[in-house]
């Protein structure tokens, strides 16, 4: 979705200059400290500042003081005088960002510092923006999510849920206005407005209105509004929660240029995955009667957020992703099964997902430092795995202990991670490393056509015990059901 910035005005009272220490410009984190925006502490002193993006230097102008910035550095000048704050000032995407701690520290003295015939510092109101980061709309099977993502909490309001639209107030977020088109059979669009002081967030429906349930999260400030489709009525008989398994996504790790992990003698994972991939494809359209889709089916670039999105829009009721592992231990073998989480399993588990995260920089051919930020937000903003964990631990064990048991291989375990591309699925998602490319040993019997082949068995083993598990299930919610019957 596209990211547009726009300011709104938050008037925020000072009552005294001592208040400083309490004043709620918004912060943002970095490097686990809080930090905040130097332009909005320009702003709320309602002084001077000198920053551009690429400059090594910052200056910020009271009348009598002039602060000196410099990226990356601890220490500040104020009037010459060297601070030292509590972390390094930084420049992020372009926006200087210094530790909360000046403003605790030195902007007092800046304010105490005002000249004697300026008024009196009993009420000083400075203007501080809060800015609209990204509006993003995802559209999932039973509900559409929208999420408002703002520099600081912006407090907000359902007004009114009528038959065409639903109308939320966001207080204090003015100017600004974009509309984005969605058409997913629930919502026509998204539109954003002014409404005086605030912004007004419309939600446009197709048809029936959904309706919408808020929450907020934190870190960065997001609000949450998810929008439930209107009760389908039951148009087949014996429909209950659980519908037979239809489709699968079987997603092949990296691809173009994007090789992935590189074996001692020249192994690709990208070759050698996709070849997986293929053969596990083949085996469940044939022998298991699922639909199969595929994310690539030939050597060439996806990104990772298209590669969860083919599978929402394809409505798929599954999605698994295989890769293969590299460790700068070349001993180190065995398979292992992730399902989502924003907490990793060990210091292990965290590698992994790097590793397969760090694919994210390519997709940006900048080569800018944003992947970093862009990861964390995918796998927090959605939470859309966090509704299907237990199903995916589930799909997890089921595929992993067919694979360990059919193949002679090390058993390193079923674990949680953040990975970036299973943090769109709408969906049971599990991504597998079928083996290590670093290791000697197993490098040559991953090239084996023979091998790839009881891989692909196993997998394929383990999603037929799956379908067999989940069918049984369908059959027990559906069994004793004396519900009327519609035609
Ligand atoms: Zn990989």
């Amino acid at each position: 979705m596209s990211a547009r910035r726009f300011a709104g005005t938050l008037i925020v009272v000072l009552l005294s200059a001592t208040s400083w220490a309490g004043t709620r410009l918004p912060t943002v984190t970095h490097d686990g400290r809080p930090y905040v925006e130097l332009r909005r502490v320009a702003a709320s002193l309602q002084t001077k500042l000198d920053a551009t993006p690429a400059s090594t230097r910052a200056h910020l102008r009271t009348r009598d003081t002039t602060v000196t910035f410099t990226r990356n550095w601890s220490q500040v000048l104020v009037n010459g005088k060297p601070v030292m704050l509590d972390a390094p000032v930084r420049v992020k995407q372009g926006v200087w960002l210094v530790p909360e701690s000046f403003v605790g520290r030195v902007v007092p003295t800046l304010v105490a510092g005002a000249p004697a015939g300026a008024p009196p510092a009993r009420t000083v109101a400075a203007a501080v923006e809060v800015t609209l980061e990204d509006v993003r709309v995802r559209s999932y099977p039973s509900f559409t999510r929208i999420v408002v993502e703002t520099s600081a909490a912006v407090p907000h309001r359902i007004e009114s849920s009528g038959p065409r639209e639903a109308r939320v107030r966001l207080l204090g977020l003015g100017n600004g206005a974009q509309v984005q088109g969605i058409h997913d059979g629930l919502i026509a669009e998204v539109r954003l407005e002014r409404a005086g002081a605030d912004g007004l967030l419309r939600v446009v429906f197709e048809g029936a209105a959904g309706t919408i349930r808020p929450t907020t999260l934190a870190d960065p400030p997001r609000l949450v509004l998810d929008v439930a489709r209107p009760a389908e009525p039951t148009t087949r008989e014996g429909r209950e929660q659980i519908g037979p398994l239809k489709m699968i996504v079987l997603d092949a790790g990296h691809g173009g240029h994007d090789s992935g992990a590189t074996g001692p003698t020249g192994l690709m994972e990208k070759d050698l995955v996709l070849d997986v991939t293929r053969r596990v494809a083949k085996l469940v359209e044939a022998q298991l009667g699922l639909k199969v889709r595929l994310t690539r089916d030939a050597d060439y670039f996806v990104t990772l957020r298209d590669r969860t999105s083919i599978a929402n829009r394809e409505r798929a009721d599954l999605f698994v992703s295989i890769h293969a592992n590299a460790h700068r231990e070349t001993a180190t073998d065995g398979v292992e099964t992730y399902f989502l989480s924003s907490e990793a399993t060990d210091g292990a588990a965290r590698q992994v997902a790097a590793l397969e995260n760090g694919v994210v920089q390519l997709e940006q051919p900048t080569g800018r430092a944003a992947g970093q930020v862009d990861i964390v937000k995918a796998i927090l903003w959605d939470l859309a795995q966090s509704e299907f964990q237990t199903e995916s631990s589930r799909l997890a064990e089921v595929v992993h202990d067919s694979m360990t048991q059919s193949l002679r291989i090390s058993n390193r375990g079923v674990k949680q991670a953040g990975f970036y591309v299973l943090g769109g699925a709408a969906m049971p998602a599990i991504l597998l490393e079928i083996g290590f490319v670093t290791n000697p040993k197993e490098e040559r019997r991953l090239k084996e056509t023979k091998y790839r082949d009881e891989i692909a068995r196993a997998i394929y083993a383990g999603l037929v015990e799956y379908k067999r598990a989940w069918d049984q299930r369908g059959r027990a919610a559906a069994e004793p059901s004396p519900v009327t019957r519609v035609r």
